[in-house]
């Protein structure tokens, strides 16, 4: 009859034991289903649990317990100081680099099968001050459902159930709602972006928006000076109109271009007034603005949060210009 392979096991004592640290002579039972588990130590065999093929279990339960079980360990261990935090591997919002996170000092322990306020159930739930803050997910075989994951009120993660078997306190999420991270490099690049725009904006007197019109800045390809340009959420090339009731800063104009042929509402140089043309800014390569999203579904709102996702987004992609000039 075939078996069902077992990665820890509970002793009588409930604490969960891996294999290679299980001793001969003593009772473990399967994380699933309680069954008593046959704990082989051979001459050539690695050390393992196992039990018979049963109606009440299958190895899907056992990696998805197991994993539960280890995720809870590692919290636990981490915070009596037997262990480093548990790392999450995730990815930057901004330039989709790979970004380590520890997990938050704050999660004080992982409650097991935790029931949400809105009546779902998670796999773990990570309380901090007593409150339920976020939730990991354990996959196996099926990712969460979509219909779950729509509903789950609270910040969480997925994990893969064999990966966690591989190393517990490294978390390679397969999905991620946690807060979005910023990776260093995008932080710092925003912190330039800041300085340099603030300083343009002392010397043109040209203020910069705290809301509603996105800037960067570009050399005049006329006088070659540093000067800002601006744009709005759901911009569109050769726009008619200015929006409503959002006084533009003052060098956006409705002028002429002899490019397209007519009137649009266009930025324009402080100091020479020569035009700075759509076309330049949001579709050229070196243009500041390509780097915004123009998607009207997620990119047309307006809010203060998607205002400062922009500007992190500017100041990553006038960074990834700037190497390209260094670089001819
Ligand atoms: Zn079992
Ligand atoms: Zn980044
Ligand atoms: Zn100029």
């Amino acid at each position: 009859m075939a078996e069902l392979k077992i990665s820890v096991a509970y002793d009588k004592e409930r604490n969960i034991v891996r294999p290679e640290n299980a001793v001969t002579g003593v009772n473990y039972h399967c994380p699933a289903c309680g069954e008593l588990l046959i704990f082989r130590r051979g001459q050539i065999k690695v050390p393992h649990f196992a039990h018979k093929q049963t109606e009440a279990c299958n190895q899907e339960t056992i990696v998805h317990q197991s994993a539960k079980l280890l995720i809870q360990k590692a919290i636990e261990d981490w915070k009596v100081g037997k262990s480093e935090p548990p790392v999450l591997e995730r990815k930057c919002r901004v330039c989709d680099r790979n970004v380590e996170q520890n997990l938050p000092e704050k999660v004080d322990y992982a409650s097991l099968e935790h029931r949400l306020p809105e009546g779902f159930i998670v796999d773990i739930g990570l309380i901090a001050h007593g409150n339920v803050e976020a939730a990991i997910e354990v996959r196996v075989t099926h990712e969460v459902d979509e219909a779950k994951a729509q509903q789950i009120s609270i910040p969480f993660i997925e994990v893969d159930g064999n990966e966690i078997l591989e190393n517990p306190s490294r978390w390679k999420p397969t999905i991620d709602f946690f807060k979005p991270l910023t990776c260093t490099k995008c932080r710092l690049d925003f912190q330039n972006f800041r300085k340099k725009t603030l300083r343009i904006a002392k010397q043109t007197g040209v203020d910069l928006p705290t809301s509603f019109y996105r800037y960067a800045s570009i050399l005049c390809w006329q006088c070659n000076k540093e000067i800002l340009v601006f744009t709005w959420p759901n911009h569109k090339m050769y726009s008619q109109e200015l929006p409503i009731g959002q006084p533009p800063p003052k060098t956006l104009c409705f002028r002429f271009s002899k490019a397209v042929g007519r009137k649009y509402c266009m930025n324009t140089c402080i100091f020479c007034n020569a035009i700075q043309g759509d076309r330049f800014l949001h579709i050229e390569p070196e243009g500041p603005f390509l780097g915004l999203c123009y998607d009207e579904d997620t990119c047309g709102k307006d809010s203060l949060e998607s205002f400062q996702e922009d500007l992190i987004k500017l100041a990553s992609y006038a960074d990834y210009i700037g190497d390209l000039e260094r670089e001819d």
